[in-house]
Parts: structure tokens; sequence; C-alpha cells
């Protein structure tokens, strides 16, 4: 809906023909995402930059008691509309990179960045905060209001709020350098990504023998889009991995495996190197903790999380570890064997895992990836997957044309299916194409906010990197692809469903960082069901369901290397939290960080990559993305979420409206506006268990 006139931000005044003119200035559902230009950028962020600084000066100016209504209200108007348009700006950056686009909007991240900080460093703001809290009535508030005036209290002294004049001008100058850090982070790895392309010639494609056609097409395709005959295979994932997976040739995989192992390193060209990047990033927020008077980044990153100190975090992921890794050498002992003995691979190497990892699961499974993938239609999964969400949240999605940012992209309205009331709207940006971020992420469009008498709905964007469909047929998906999808949808259906009318703890906002992947993770264990697979899955040749011996070897393959899977997880997040945590002189180079890399390994790993390895130079979770000292929250989120899905497992069957309808009330609904573990509690009746992740993990015994 639109915003309701009498309550229009000071930036989309009614007739204002700079707002006309702006796309940027106009956060009305649909967003003009195809109408957006670089140069709109500039003038929309100065516009909207000094429409939140009018209102931060109108609230600290006041001379009347502090209210919600003249502190909070004032301030969220403005900055949800910086917010908004900045959002746009970073997803447009993100899935149609251009050389204009990428710099307009590093030209306006350092004033972005910079006003944040010192909004957060305000003190006579901070002096408003705490007058609220400090009010009469505060304890008579809802709880979501007094958790978000709690939650601005503890941000505004983590921004540095107590802090003496040049600690606070040094904080400010970390933050913008660390956000120009990341970014440089991000763009080397897309650019060494990016950089590299195997040209196959047609007279040479024997090399590729053993990989699929519809991935040898894709191959071809790539190649003629840029002039050329033969076969082109590049570093992005779905180019990447079924060339590990299924070519033959040994040599072509080695040589695969070490362009992708040294992207953004010291090993390749100089200008993408992500070395000194990452150690100036660590240095800095050690500094930033320091200054806040925590010992590291670790434990300052911890303070608004579940985890309360390093040392629990380090306790569960080695008490986790300690438990996978007796699997996790059986899986490679068995991988090892197997290749010995039937791929006459004697000295199995890293490039060899997903190789022989395939044909092992083709041989004891006897199915492959392949033959998965063909009952799994892109567009039937996505039918599939919205009566999934309707039969346990009692919501639709319904397809509508809107203005987006590329042809493949889907936009839906999302309502009630009882009333047809509007929940809120959805972006879909299924496939990978050139100049698009690899993975697959849940951005967040608009927030859900009570505007005057009204509700201004969320707005989602899910952008997965799935392979494009080729020759005009649909897409198809594997089964992990779908996995993905659900994985995003549940973020998007935290987001999307929120009853919270505060926006700062409505949908993910305000919810723990490792409690965030409670509903995506939660969501996925769907995927794994007889009666949902049903719905998805039906081969478009001649309409075969996917049949049901076909579905058996997929659950007794489900924990297939399971240990090694775990191990793997566990070493990043070792990894991360020990690079934020170990003393200084443990981590002073990028070699330091190769080396803790390999000391980590030792701990927990059973596969041992070759030294030119560079694995840090392309985490770009925790180096560019919102993960340092928190990767470990996937595994912590895992028993949460594995623990919530326990309760569907003891019902009759999974799609349980009743318990679908507890969990959107308990988890999705309440957002971040109650602290994750009172949530899950009201959910389960109990506090967590770690019992059913090892029971879904296949590590029972
Ligand atoms: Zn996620």
């Amino acid at each position: 809906m639109n915003s309701p006139a009498g309550n229009l931000p000071p930036g989309a005044a009614p007739g204002d023909d700079a707002a006309a003119a702006n796309p940027l200035l106009d956060p009305s559902e649909p967003f003009a995402y195809d109408a957006v230009r670089p140069e709109h950028i500039t003038p929309a962020v100065e516009r909207l930059l000094a429409d939140c600084r009018a209102a931060v000066a109108a609230v600290v100016e006041a001379r009347e008691p502090a209210t919600w209504s003249n502190v909070v209200e004032p301030l969220e108007a403005a900055c949800e509309r910086l917010s908004h348009a900045w959002g746009a700006v970073s997803h447009l950056n993100a899935v149609v990179d251009t050389p204009q686009l990428r710099a307009e909007f590093n030209a306006n991240l350092p004033r972005i960045t910079a006003f944040w900080t010192a909004l957060s460093q305000n003190v006579a703001l901070y002096g408003r905060y705490r007058a609220l809290a400090g009010g009469p009535d505060f304890a008579a508030w809802s709880p979501a209001r007094r958790r978000v005036v709690d939650n601005e209290l503890r941000d505004f002294r983590l921004g540095g709020a107590e802090l003496d004049a040049a600690a606070k001008e040094r904080m400010a100058s970390i933050r913008e350098r660390q956000a120009q850090l990341s970014t440089r982070f991000a763009e080397n790895v897309l650019d060494a990504t990016n950089a590299f392309a195997l040209h196959v010639a047609p007279r040479d494609e024997a090399i590729l023998a053993g990989i699929p056609d519809d991935v040898r097409a894709m191959y071809r395709e790539a190649a003629a889009a840029n002039g050329k005959d033969g076969s082109q295979v590049s570093l992005h994932l779905p180019s990447y991995m079924p060339l590990m997976q299924y070519a033959h040739d040994r040599g072509l995989r080695e040589k695969l495996y070490h362009a992708y192992a040294i992207r953004a390193s010291e090993l390749g060209p100089t200008s993408w190197d992500n070395s000194a990047v990452m150690v100036e990033l660590l240095q800095l927020r050690d500094e930033q903790a320091r200054l806040l008077g925590y010992p590291n980044y670790a434990e300052l990153s911890l303070v608004p999380k579940m985890a309360t100190s390093s040392a629990e975090v380090l306790r569960f992921l080695r008490d986790l570890g300690a438990r996978a890794r007796p699997h996790a050498q059986r899986d490679i002992a068995e991988l090892r064997g197997f290749a010995a003995a039937e791929l006459g691979i004697a000295d199995l190497q890293p490039w060899d895992i997903a190789y022989a990892s395939e044909k092992l699961r083709q041989s004891r499974y006897a199915y492959s990836e392949q033959e998965v993938k063909s009952y799994f239609p892109a567009t039937r999964v996505l039918d599939g997957l919205f009566r999934v969400i309707e039969a346990l949240f009692g919501v639709r999605f319904a397809a509508t044309a809107a203005p987006t940012w590329h042809p493949d992209v889907r936009h839906y309205r999302v309502a009630t299916r009882d009333r047809d009331a509007t929940v809120g709207h959805f972006y879909l940006d299924l496939f990978a194409r050139d100049h698009k971020r690899g993975g697959a992420w849940m951005d967040v469009g608009r927030i859900r906010r009570r505007v005057g008498a009204g509700i201004e709905t969320p707005v989602t964007l899910v952008t997965c990197n799935f392979s494009p469909p080729v020759g005009g047929r649909d897409a198809f998906l594997t089964h992990n692809e779908v996995l993905t999808l659900f994985h995003e949808f549940g973020h998007g259906l935290h987001h999307l469903l929120t009853q919270v009318d505060e926006s700062q703890v409505a949908g993910i906002r305000g919810v723990e960082w490792d409690a965030v992947e409670l509903p995506s993770q939660f969501l996925e264990n769907f995927a794994w069901e007889w009666d949902v697979l049903q719905l998805l899955g039906r081969r478009p040749d001649d309409a075969a369901p996917l049949p049901r011996a076909l579905y058996d070897r997929m659950r007794a393959a489900r924990n297939f290397q399971s240990g090694m899977q775990m191990v793997r997880q566990l070493e990043f997040a070792l990894f991360d939290m020990l690079a934020h945590s170990l003393p200084d002189e443990q981590r002073r180079s990028a070699a330091d960080l190769v080396a803790l890399a390999a000391r980590v390994r030792d701990e927990v790993a059973v596969v041992f990559p070759p030294a030119y390895h560079r694995g840090a130079h392309g985490f770009s979770h925790i180096f560019a993305g919102g993960y340092a000292a928190g990767y470990y929250s996937y595994k912590w989120a895992e028993v949460l979420s594995a623990d919530c899905y326990a309760a569907f497992e003891e019902g009759n069957a999974v799609l349980d409206a009743t318990r679908g309808g507890r969990f959107r009330a308990e988890i999705l609904e309440v957002g971040g506006s109650r602290p994750a573990i009172d949530s899950f509690v009201a959910f389960r009746g109990r506090p967590p268990q770690i019992d059913a992740l090892l029971r879904h993990s296949g590590m029972t015994t």
C-alpha cells in the first residue's frame, strides 16, 4: 500500500518534482526497480540524509518530555526512507552490477556509514532514549516498544555514545574504513571469479567427458555468449561444481580446483588480492572492540547475540566437533577405499573429493543428482512450495506484474487464505547470470510498520543463483537447490509474516544473529518429506511423479558424508571465532591466517588441501557479510531449528496447520520483539535440546 497522504515522510511530499523524478525517493509498492539509474543515487542520498538529519535535530531540540511519538516515530519515519532507498541501491549493486552503479554505490557508501555512525554516537539523542527508559510509564509499555528502546540503548553504547570526543572520532573513521574494506573484499572475490574462464575448443571437448549434457549445454551457451565456439567453464558455482563432481579428467579438475582455491589471494593478480584487506579488517575490528572496553572483537560481537561468550561458542563447536569427527573419519576412510578400489585413485586428493563422492553416492544409493533433478522443474517446485506455505501458515502467493531489475525476476502478492488481506510482497530472482553476486540470500525491501492509522506492509527479496533455463525449457533444480529455495523462503516468511508494528523489532530486525537461521533451516526440513516432495517433484515430459524407490534412496543418502559436512562447517566456524578472538600476534598477517586455517583443520577436519589453498581470502561471510565472529550461528541455530521441526515429526503429518499456526504465532510473527530463547520456549514448551540435530544428522550411534 502507499503511505497515507497525511503521513508522507519529508522526502516524498505530494507534488514534489524531485520525488516524482527520482524513484529512490518513492518507497511505495511496487517500487520502480526498473527506473533506478546510477545518476539517481547521489541526489536521493543527499535528500534523504538531509531529511534524516532534520528529523534527528527536531528530536534532540524538542523541549517536551520524551515520548514514543516525539522520539521514536519521527526518527523511524525518516530513517526507514533512507534504509529503503539505500537497501534498493545495495540490492541492485549485488544483482545487476555495472561500473557506473558500483562507482555511485562506492561514492555514497562512506556518507551513509558516516551518518549511521554519527547517529549511534549522538549523545543528545542517547539522552532522549535514556529519558524514555527512565520515564514514569516505561514499565507499562508493550514489550516490543521496551525492547526497541533497550536495543537502542545497547547499540548507542556499542556505537560509542559514551566515548570521549577523540575516541568517537576514531570510531567513526574505523567504521567508515571497515565498510570500504568489506565492499572491496566482495568486489575482489567477484572480480577474481569473473576473470577466470576456461575456454575449450570444439576439437578438445573430449576433456569434458563425464559431465552431464545439460551442464555441457550451459558451457556451450556461455562460450556462444562470448562469441566463441566450443565450451566455456567459469568459477561461478553452477559452472564450477558440476565439473568438479563429474569430469573424469583428473588434471582438469585439479586445474579448476587450483584456480578456485587461489581466488583473491597473493597467488593471483595483485589488484584482487584480499591479503591486506582481511588483515586490516581484523585489526580495525579489534581496535573497535578495545575502544568499547571489550578484550577482542568476538566478545563485542556476542553482546547482542544469544550466545554469551566466545568461550561458550568454542565449547559448543568443539563439543560438536568431538561428536562429529569420528563420523567424518569413517566417511573419508570409506571414500578413500572406494576411490582406490573402484576409480583407480590410490591417493585421493581434494580435487577428487566431489568426483569420488558422487560416484560413491551413485554406487551405494544407485541414483544421481541428475536423475533427481529431472523431477524438479523450477516452476512446479515453486508451486509446491507455495502450497506447503499455505498449508502451514495460511498465506497464499499470487504472481503479479511489477517493475523489476531483470526479466527473470518474479513478483508476488502474499495474502491471507481466509480473508485475502495483503500481508506483503515478494520478489524472486532465481537464476545465475553475469554481474550478479553468487550465492543465495534474502534482502529486506521494505519493513512492516505502523504509519498513522495504516500498516506499511513488508516487501521481501529472495535471490538465488540456480542454473538458468536452457534451450527454452523450464529450469531444473537439484535437490540441494530445492533445499536452498526452502531455506531462503524461511527467511522471507520471517520478514513477511511479522505482526510487529515497531519496525526496529519487526521481522528479522532485532532477532539475535545466532537465532536468525532458525526459520530458514526449519523450513528446509519439509523438503525432505514424502508428502511434500509429491507436491514438488514431477517430470515435465511424461508427468511422472518422483518415484517412491528414488525417494527412499534419497532419504537413505541424506546423511551421506554428514560427518564430513559437519566438520567442514565447524572448520569455518572455528576459524572465524579464533580469527576474532586470538591474541594479536597470532593474526598479524595473511600468512598467520593461512596458518590458523591449517591449525583449525588439524583440530577438526578430515580433508587437508594443498599449501596453496587460500580459503580465508574468499570467506565473504565473515569479511564482507555480517557473520564476523558469527559463523557458528548456523550450527547454533540448527540446534534450535531441528528441535522445532521435531515437534512436527511428533504429529501425524508434518503439514500440520495447528503446529504451523503456533510456529507462525510464536516464532515468525513476533520477530525480534522478544528474546529468541523466549520465542523458542513459547513454541516448544522447554529449552532447546541438541538431540534432534544429532538424530537428523545420523549421529546417534
Ligand atoms: Zn540463511
